[in-house]
């Protein structure tokens, strides 16, 4: 949409049309790393921004939902208030809590941590980050590896810019058997990259304590499992998959007190997950997963594979959203 007729539209949004035209929709954000500078990766947002974002909330009567209060809306035994927004934040990295949390405090405002256990347990931190942190270190300019499944990829970091890379070697592994994932990066990626292995979690990598896990819940934010080591479950065999789901529920339930009963899948696509996991999230308790589909949560959504927006960079991309125009684009008019 052009800028001026999407300012536009945003205004009109602002008065509620869409709400009355769409209703009934809730946008779940997921947000990542957040950052106290001024600049940002993909997939990361300034603290400033995400306070301009949540002053908008505030000073037009958002209300910011608490998970309990959308189970609550999910379960009928509450309508689903015609202004109202989740936040939701992956993964458990020590930004999460130190930025992101003091930056929702301001507010009052809720935000729900779903967090890779073993990440907190200092055990392990994600594989997806060890692609992007070994590209961003390598001096070696082409590569070939072996992939799990014995596939040969290269990549040729002359005539591919290392994003580029980093987006094609990621996304390629989300569709190999990850049982072994971290075993090959140490055994094959880090070595083809001529990259040192680091036998510590990297200061940028590093997570929140569990401390800070028990300290966000005094306060009114939520925390939830991710999975203990964030291996993309429809990969996994049944054990594996059986481990991840109810090592993550209960190290979350021995270290913050309570049993927890909402999911994030790790990435999150539909491909990512899959009846077998769904069986077994409902065998161990919880209510509710969400997944990493752009879309709205309404009542009657399937109940494991709620939709997540990742938060826009761009306050205009966040207030589409937010006033239910993300809704009207002829591509979610089968909703
Ligand atoms: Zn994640």
């Amino acid at each position: 949409m052009k800028p001026l007729i999407l300012k536009c539209a945003n205004l009109i949004g602002e008065t509620g049309l869409y709400r009355i035209l769409r209703p009934g929709r809730i946008p779940v954000f997921m947000l990542h790393r957040v950052t106290s500078g001024d600049v940002c990766q993909p997939g990361e947002i300034t603290a400033d921004q995400l306070r301009q974002y949540l002053s908008y909330l505030s000073t037009r009567g958002y209300q910011v939902l608490s998970m309990d209060e959308l189970l609550a809306i999910l379960d009928l035994k509450k309508a689903v208030p015609s202004k109202s927004v989740m936040f939701t934040i992956d993964d458990g990295f020590f930004d999460q809590n130190d930025v992101a949390a003091a930056v929702f405090d301001e507010f009052g405002f809720p935000l729900n941590f779903f967090v890779i256990t073993g990440l907190l347990d200092k055990e392990l931190w994600p594989w997806d980050d060890q692609i992007t942190y070994a590209l961003n270190r390598t001096t070696v300019r082409q590569a070939d590896f072996q992939f799990p499944s014995g596939k040969s990829c290269s990549i040729d970091l002359d005539n591919a810019n290392t994003r580029q890379a980093i987006r094609a070697i990621r996304n390629a592994l989300k569709g190999e058997k990850q049982e072994h994932i971290y075993e090959w990066l140490k055994a094959e990626f880090y070595k083809k990259l001529s990259v040192e292995f680091p036998n510590e979690i990297p200061k940028e990598f590093r997570p929140m304590s569990w401390e800070d896990a028990r300290s966000l819940r005094k306060r009114g934010h939520g925390v939830y499992p991710h999975t203990c080591s964030h291996r993309i479950l429809s990969t996994l065999s049944s054990e594996e998959k059986h481990y991840e789901i109810h090592q993550g529920q209960q190290r979350v339930a021995l270290e913050l007190g309570f049993n927890p009963e909402v999911f994030a899948y790790p990435t999150g696509r539909p491909t990512d997950y899959d009846s077998t996991d769904i069986n077994e999230l409902k065998r161990a308790g919880f209510r509710i997963a969400f997944n990493t589909v752009p879309d709205y949560v309404r009542q009657g959504t399937p109940q494991y594979e709620l939709p997540r927006f990742s938060l826009p960079q761009s306050e205009s991309a966040f207030l589409k959203i937010v006033n239910r125009l993300e809704s009207l684009s002829f591509s979610n008019w089968h909703h």
